[in-house]
């Protein structure tokens, strides 16, 4: 075997001019992290990188490519300033008290600060899948290429549509065995957030009823990401109260885009609930092919907890785990069901907002919550594809008036075998716009609607080509993505219904 690359490691790197390092997070001590000497990844090569996520970092793509950055994205250098810990955390999982968890494959390398004036936030550098940690239990630290390339891609679709997450800066591969049901290969995803915390953080310190560390958490969000908590006169004044029902309305309307757009998260156990509501660890989720409400995208989800249409409530019932870890902070219960209320109103606004711009009206209608209803029913009826009728209405509003076209009329109607049940519903939603210009809903239809989406089998074409090191697939799909409301005619086929096998693809917790 050859001699891992780190046996003569590069030299750091250096930063863009202006930025350095801040760790914060280390900074709050011991109590809520363990340093780490990373475990070196042999004979690294860059899977793929995103030119919009390296711009956070107000890195180049030239920058990436070298080999020096090569190293620190494997694991193997650790940049001068930086500070590599695992955090620890607790959390429910499938309804379940899971007890202590913790980064058990993930090292944060520390917190990188633009420089003054660049109008940028800091972000978190976390490597995923660099080894063990004091938290991996029963796990070898490692992620597989699989799992690592749905991660990057999904991770920058998602924040391309528009929807909070964690972004993606590289994926790095070894050949570096790890094994799973299978044999398979390594690899290191480089993941980009202000902040990792997560519901299961404050979960863990209220357990073990580790008050004073609880406060410094919660004090330090509050005050990094939150600080208008500390003022707000609502729910009397108290600041963490105010901090639940602001992290409430920030994870409502993170659900709302989810079951717009057609995501399944796949895992919503409070160890996977962002601080900050952004879709955080991507492991089984799927964007719907077929429109199914009760669709389970995870293998291991036998019950169906996590099942599409049980997402919002999920994220609710997530939401007052969280709630009651920082009861011993806010200390009047009132306060805390008073915050966890606004969920019930939020969301709903929420996702009627986000709907009404899919059915292409530019505020909520009265009727709309039928019109929806109906439709929805006769997509489930029929398992419709989701992606692919949003994208045809919203071509058939704008020109099926103005400029009638049998065309495109016969391909909203095509994807239904009720062709009573979609006339019918066409009509009234042809009534629903009488008073608003067509051109206007079809353009906002258009930005909203996305025409591509990151389906499983795209997915599964990128990682069989990258498992073969063709890299180019992956590549070419980034691209289509990072544009999804754009039209791209010569990429359509990216857009096109599902292959048959797509429905025997079978993702589970593994990876
Ligand atoms: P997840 O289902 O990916 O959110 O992971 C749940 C917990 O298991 C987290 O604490 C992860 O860090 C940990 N974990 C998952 N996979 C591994 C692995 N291969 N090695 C060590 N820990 C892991
Ligand atoms: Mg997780």
């Amino acid at each position: 075997m050859n001699a891992p690359s780190c046996a003569a490691p590069a030299l750091p790197p250096d930063l863009p001019p202006g930025w350095h390092w801040n760790n914060r997070f280390a900074a709050l001590g011991p109590a809520f992290s363990t340093p780490m000497n990373l475990q070196p990844l042999e004979q690294p090569y860059l899977v793929g990188y995103s030119p919009s996520a390296a711009s956070l970092l107000g890195l180049t793509s030239e920058a990436l490519h070298s080999p020096q950055w090569l190293d620190v994205l494997a694991g193997n250098t650790v940049p001068n300033g930086a500070q590599p810990l695992s955090s620890v955390y607790s959390g429910h999982q499938f309804g379940v008290w899971a007890g202590q968890l913790g980064d058990g494959r993930a090292v944060l390398l520390g917190e990188l600060e633009p420089p003054t004036g660049h109008g940028g936030e800091s972000q978190e550098i976390q490597l995923k899948g660099s080894g063990l940690t004091p938290y991996s239990r029963m796990g070898d630290g490692r992620a597989v290429l699989r799992s690592s390339i749905r991660e990057f891609l999904c991770s920058e679709a998602i924040h391309a549509l528009g929807i909070p997450t964690t972004r993606a800066l590289s994926v790095v591969g070894s050949d570096h065995p790890v094994y799973r049901e299978r044999p398979e290969t390594a690899a290191v995803v480089t993941r980009l957030a202000p902040s990792f915390v997560r519901f299961g953080h404050f979960e863990h310190f209220c357990h073990h009823n580790l008050h004073g560390d609880l406060r410094q958490l919660a004090d330090f969000v509050i005050d990094r990401f939150y600080p208008q908590c500390r003022t707000d006169s609502a729910l009397k004044g108290n600041a963490y109260a105010n901090f639940l029902q602001a992290v409430t309305q920030r994870t409502a309307h993170l659900l709302a885009q989810w079951q717009a757009v057609g995501f399944c998260h796949g895992v919503m156990n409070t160890d996977n609930m962002s601080i900050l509501g952004l879709t955080i660890d991507y492991g089984p989720f799927q964007f719907l092919d077929g429109f199914d409400p009760g669709h389970i995208c995870n293998h291991s989800d036998n019950q169906g907890r996590y099942a599409f249409e049980r997402q919002p409530q999920v994220a609710y019932w997530n939401l007052y785990c969280l709630g009651q870890a920082l009861l011993p902070l806010i200390e009047e219960q009132d306060l805390a069901i008073a915050a966890l209320e606004t969920y019930k109103t939020v969301y709903p606004q929420a996702f009627d907002a986000a709907m009404a711009a899919k059915l292409g009206f530019p505020t909520v209608q009265n009727g709309q919550t039928d019109l929806l209803a109906d439709l929805l029913r006769l997509m489930a009826v029929e398992h419709v594809d989701y992606s692919i009728f949003w994208r045809r209405l919203s071509h058939w509003t704008g020109r099926a008036i103005d400029t009638p076209n049998a065309a495109e009329d016969a391909l909203v109607r095509d994807l239904f075998l009720d062709q009573d049940g979609i006339t019918q519903w066409l009509l009234h939603f042809s009534e629903l716009h009488t008073y608003i210009p067509r051109g206007l809903s079809a353009n906002l239809m258009l930005k909203t609607n996305p025409k591509y989406v990151l389906r499983n089998h795209l997915g599964e074409l990128a990682i069989q080509a990258a498992q073969a090191k063709d890299f180019t697939v992956l590549a070419k799909l980034q691209m289509v993505l990072a544009h999804p409301f754009d039209e791209q005619p010569e990429h359509s086929t990216y857009a096109d219904f599902p292959p048959d096998w797509a429905g025997s693809i079978a993702i589970s917790c593994s990876s």
